[in-house]
């Protein structure tokens, strides 16, 4: 026999969906299970992460919208846990509350001249170019003849290769129009994306790198002395990945700065240790490039910055929460607190392991987690019947919260189409809240 589960999961992102289809496909629990999202929208970063150019990777989404349409799944979009409703009522209505907040915070680089107008970390600028409601339309003007990317992962990629994208590349993505318009008028000619550390200790994946290659008009430059290696480093090389990127490297050094309009510069050993200013805006960055005693500096003229160093997630009122790492300490997935589970609360994804892996990670992850949960209803005396809380949806309606609801969303997502439809393009995201909700209500 299986036991009955009312669970809320609060993200609707790739974890918080693994764990609604790993507990629907559970024979020993028969869960109901409830998707809280802050958005109108689901799946957080496939939505707003992964980038638009990318749109192989966003087809899971494919896959998502069958766990969220199962009859014994409800979504509750433009509902912020935490705000719209406390932390309290879901443990009074839910036997079961799972954590899948992500991770939306940034990390800084801690120079001086963070704070100038043109610094912003690739947070809020890829939030940006996905349309994100929370990203303000006019919230970038991309100007200068070159931009600096500071940090050497996937994410650093995607926004060095997202701006040398020429327009009618980028009108083959979901982008919003503004977007489209602010990067394909900017002067940038010049995109040098800056590692800490040699190319042997790059994140980057060398799918990655081998796409900047056929990147329209654009130079991809290396500098052959970085691929120059240490002895340490020539043991980090004999790894089958590692060795494969220095020969995308080196292929890259080789053709060295002809065949482009614009060049994307890959630069290792190098980081930014000031960034200086004019009138509240920055001008140049100072870079230190080298290793060990030998270092050089040198200034850049630049008016563009985007430090590309990590997200980090964000404490939820009423959980306990790790500074240092930015997540939300557990065993197993279970919450912990004072080296106890805090009975009930469990955690998955970003939030619960940090910001790493790809979206298939998240489905592992959400299996330790609902493995925790289904022995917990088996083991523990589960008190469904107790539970006397309302059910949220009567609570949020009557603090007259605009809940987006699956169909909701079906309409909002049929708007996307039709406005690409009117635009000549397979899709626009609609960028604006309101807007938003307007379309999820008006079918
Ligand atoms: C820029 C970028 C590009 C990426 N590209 C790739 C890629 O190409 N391929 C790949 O495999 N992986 C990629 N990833 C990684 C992938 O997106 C993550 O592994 C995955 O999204 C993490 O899933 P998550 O569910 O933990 O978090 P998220 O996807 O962040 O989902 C969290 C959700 O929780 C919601 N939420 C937060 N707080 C609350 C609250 N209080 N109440 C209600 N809802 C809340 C958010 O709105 C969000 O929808 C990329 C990540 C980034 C940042």
């Amino acid at each position: 026999m299986s036991v009955n589960l009312r669970v809320a999961v609060v993200g609707s992102g790739p974890s918080g969906i693994f764990t609604a289809q790993l507990l629907g496909e559970s024979d020993r629990v028969d869960a109901q299970v409830d998707v809280f999202d802050r958005l109108p929208v689901p799946y957080g970063l496939v939505r707003y992460g992964v980038a638009p150019d990318h749109p192989k990777i966003k087809s899971i989404v494919g896959a998502f919208a069958e766990v969220l349409a199962d009859p014994r799944v409800r979504f509750f979009g433009n509902v912020t846990v935490g705000n719209d409703i406390s932390l309290a009522e879901l443990r009074n209505y839910y036997d079961v509350v799972v954590f899948a907040s992500g991770a939306s915070q940034d990390r800084r680089l801690g120079i001086p001249g963070e704070h100038l107008s043109g610094v912003s970390s690739a947070t809020e600028f890829v939030a940006w170019y996905s349309g994100h409601p929370d990203a303000g339309v006019e919230r970038f003007s991309i100007s200068g003849h070159t931009a600096v990317v500071v940090g050497g992962g996937n994410v650093a990629l995607d926004v060095a290769r997202l701006l040398n994208r020429t327009p009618d590349e980028l009108r083959r993505t979901d982008m919003p129009e503004h977007v489209i318009e602010a990067i394909a008028s900017s002067g940038i000619r010049d995109v040098r994306v800056l590692a800490r550390r040699g190319p042997v200790h790059a994140k980057f994946t060398n799918k990655e790198l081998i796409e900047l290659g056929s990147l329209t008009d654009c130079a991809i430059v290396v500098d052959p002395v970085d691929l120059e290696l240490n002895a340490e480093d020539q043991e980090g090389a004999a790894n089958p990945l590692v060795s494969r990127r220095m020969a995308i490297l080196k292929e890259y050094a080789d053709r060295g700065s002809r065949g482009g309009e614009r060049t994307l510069r890959l630069e290792f050993n190098t980081r930014p240790t000031e960034l200086q200013g004019d009138n509240g805006h920055v001008r140049s960055v100072r870079l230190a490039r080298g290793q060990g005693d030998d270092i050089s500096t040198t200034d850049v003229a630049t008016q563009f910055v985007v430090r590309s160093i990590g997200y980090r997630g964000c404490e939820l009122v009423g959980l306990p929460f790790d500074e240092h790492r930015g997540v939300i300490p557990h065993r197993e997935g279970r919450v912990i607190v004072d080296e106890e589970h805090l009975a009930g609360t469990y955690v998955t994804g970003w939030i619960k392991r940090g910001p790493s892996g790809v979206i298939g990670t998240n489905r592992l992850d959400a299996n330790e987690t609902v493995t925790a949960i289904v022995e917990d209803a088996l083991t523990l005396p589960h008190a469904r019947s107790e539970k006397s809380g309302v059910d949220p949806l009567e609570l949020l309606r009557a603090r007259e919260v605009a809940v987006v609801d699956w169909n909701g969303w079906l309409s909002i997502d049929q708007a996307e189409v039709e406005l690409g439809r009117d635009l000549e393009r397979a899709r626009v995201k609609i960028h604006d809240r309101s807007e938003m909700l307007n379309a999820a209500i008006s079918r």
